[in-house]
């Protein structure tokens, strides 16, 4: 999304809210070069986004699904609702972009590397549960970088 101001292709969502039943997104962003903020009304047919599960079934992307299982991992996190919605926002765009299509394994990985910069307990927590660590030895790695 380009900065209407000074035509920097490199603006954040700030804020990010769903309209319309959730058909539609209305966003604050904000231009990290100029600090221009502007709202855009995007329509985005997320509702078509199809996840494809490990054992090769699909089913409809939801956000307030995924929502739900981040927010178990936050539990009692210094993490807000804005965080969440933002990086939400994100890699719902990434996913959208070009393809129908995304597997459940690229949104537990994309979760989790956001999940690390926001909250490393949450992370770690995240991780476990969506069992993304390929075996125990690498789950403990992980954990005894936390206390070390
Ligand atoms: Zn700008």
């Amino acid at each position: 999304m380009h900065c209407p101001r000074c035509k920097s292709g490199d603006t954040a969502v700030i804020d990010s809210r769903l309209t319309e039943e959730g058909r539609a997104v209305r966003r604050r962003r904000e231009c990290p070069g100029c600090n221009h903020r502007f709202t855009t009304f995007e329509r985005q047919e997320l509702s078509s986004l199809i996840v494809v599960k490990r054992d090769g079934t699909r089913e409809p992307y939801s956000r307030t699904k995924l929502e739900r299982g981040i927010w178990l991992s936050c539990t009692k996190r210094p993490i807000t609702q804005d965080q969440i919605s933002a990086m939400l926002s994100r890699l719902e765009e990434k996913w959208g972009a070009n393809k129908k299509e995304v597997s459940s394994s690229t949104i537990g990985t994309d979760v989790m590397k956001e999940l690390k910069k926001l909250d490393q307990v949450a992370y770690i927590r995240f991780a476990s549960v969506h069992r993304e660590f390929k075996d125990v030895e690498e789950f403990k790695e992980e954990l005894g970088k936390l206390f070390t």
